[in-house]
């Protein structure tokens, strides 16, 4: 793979761009491979890149459906922070943003992550206390947030009404490191790096079958023939279900539509992150100028890349009430992705009921921020068939006995 540089750009400025070469190769899938990865959004991508630097393993197929970042990846608004309260969340997304703050140049590719600080508002008694009890854990943690009063969020966002028709801010839980990055980027970044390490990228080629002989996965079909491996790691988001039961088990997730909006763009006029949870909506402004807006799950199961219009006119209520210069804006595209939401709000790394099959799913509304950290786990657990200290927590079995990790708060606006 050819290093993307300033050197590259000026070289080939000089003789027409005809230099470049493609990012990644589209080969046809061989007939075994030791590690199979379905999906080819950024968990399965990022899984696959950091068994091999990682492992060493290289022998890795990642078998997309559509196009890369095509699902959640693509989709998403792309909010990064580690405010979690249980210990093993904040442990998981402080690593996986950690991994963010130097991932372009890791991958050698612009992933450009902003580090513009993230706002959770508290506009009641009740978030207050439970902001307060974030920040406590989280300086335990050895994560960096604050609780900040309502004349610092004024000061970092000059844009909103303190207020608030229905509900005043009364403060916010503040993470300066947190931030945003082009989400597709991150998915082409780590396609890039694993197909520089030998590894194949099959794109177009829907898994529909699970081969198992005697308990253990022996491999896949797919549109493009069988697929043998000796390991088989599942990273399919909202169609986790749909895959597990194709291996003969069934996982405690159910899938639901999670959708975002952007607004024309407008000149700079928030530099941060806002969430408001209890309105219920959330807004950054990209590089483009547009507002990007996210909003709710919808109340039940669905499949449809889309999302219900109540959801839509719910969020921009809560966004005009936070922001009322917003009303002026004309919205300009909508759209939806289907999360895997699991009891506990919390994502599942760990074997599944089949041997040799592995999970990484339940990342809900919020498993961007987590992909890195999430990628890192997951090719921990397939490589040695164990999970290491990030992953332990968030085996299946947490749900057989008992251990939830309650991350409802942390993740009670979809972001
Ligand atoms: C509107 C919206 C806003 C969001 N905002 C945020 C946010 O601000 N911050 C944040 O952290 N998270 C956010 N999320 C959540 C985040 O996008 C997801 O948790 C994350 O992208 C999941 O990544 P993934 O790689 O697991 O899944 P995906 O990116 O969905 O990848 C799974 C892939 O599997 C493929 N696949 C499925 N079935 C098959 C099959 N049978 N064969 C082959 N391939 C298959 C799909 O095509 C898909 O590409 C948001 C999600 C949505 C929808």
């Amino acid at each position: 793979m050819r290093r993307y540089s300033a050197f590259a750009i000026a070289r080939e400025a000089l003789r027409h761009h005809d230099g470049w070469e493609r990012a990644w190769r589209s080969p046809e899938p061989k007939r075994r491979y030791e590690v199979v990865i379905v999906g080819g959004g950024g968990h399965g991508l990022a899984t696959a890149y950091y068994l091999g630097r990682n492992h060493g393993i290289r022998d890795v197929c990642v078998i997309e459906k559509g196009w890369l970042g095509g699902g959640n990846t693509g989709r998403n608004t792309t909010i990064i922070r580690s405010n979690y309260l249980q210990d093993p969340s904040a442990a998981l997304y402080e690593k996986a943003r950690s991994l963010y703050e130097s991932l372009s140049q890791e991958l050698n590719y612009n992933v450009m992550f902003s580090p513009r600080g993230v706002i959770m508002l508290a506009q009641t008694h009740h978030e207050v206390r439970g902001y307060r009890r974030t920040a406590h854990a989280n300086a335990l943690q050895g994560v960096a947030t604050e609780f900040i009063g309502p004349e610092r969020v004024k000061q970092l966002c000059p844009i909103i009404d303190l207020s608030g028709p229905r509900f005043p801010v009364m403060g916010g839980l503040w993470q300066a490191r947190g931030g945003t990055a082009r989400h597709d980027a991150v998915a082409w970044g780590y396609a890039r790096a694993c197909s520089d390490m030998g590894m194949d990228i099959v794109q177009q080629c829907e898994v529909t079958g699970v081969r198992t002989a005697g308990g253990r996965v022996t491999g896949v079909d797919t549109a493009k023939g069988p697929v043998e491996c000796g390991k088989l790691g599942l990273a399919v988001a909202g169609h986790s279900n749909v895959l597990a039961e194709m291996a003969g088990f069934r996982m405690p997730m159910e899938q639901v539509a999670l959708q975002a909006l952007v607004s024309e763009p407008i000149k700079p006029c928030m530099d941060v992150v806002v969430m408001a949870n209890t309105v219920h909506g959330y807004m950054s402004q990209s590089d483009k100028g547009e507002m990007v807006i996210g909003g709710g799950t919808d109340g039940f199961v669905n499949y449809a890349q889309r999302g219900s219009f109540h959801h839509i006119e719910e969020t921009v209520r809560a966004l005009v009430e936070t922001f009322p210069m917003i009303s002026r804006l004309k919205m300009l595209r909508q759209w939806g992705g289907i999360v895997d939401v699991t009891g506990d709000r919390s994502p599942i790394i760990g074997r599944a009921p089949v041997e040799g099959i592995y999970l990484n799913c339940g990342w809900g509304t919020g498993g961007f921020k987590a992909i890195p950290g999430g990628g890192w786990a997951t090719a921990e657990l397939i490589a040695t068939g164990a999970p290491g200290p990030l992953a332990a927590a968030f085996g299946l079995d947490r749900f057989r006995e008992g251990r939830f990790i309650d991350e409802s708060v942390a993740a009670g606006v979809a972001h």
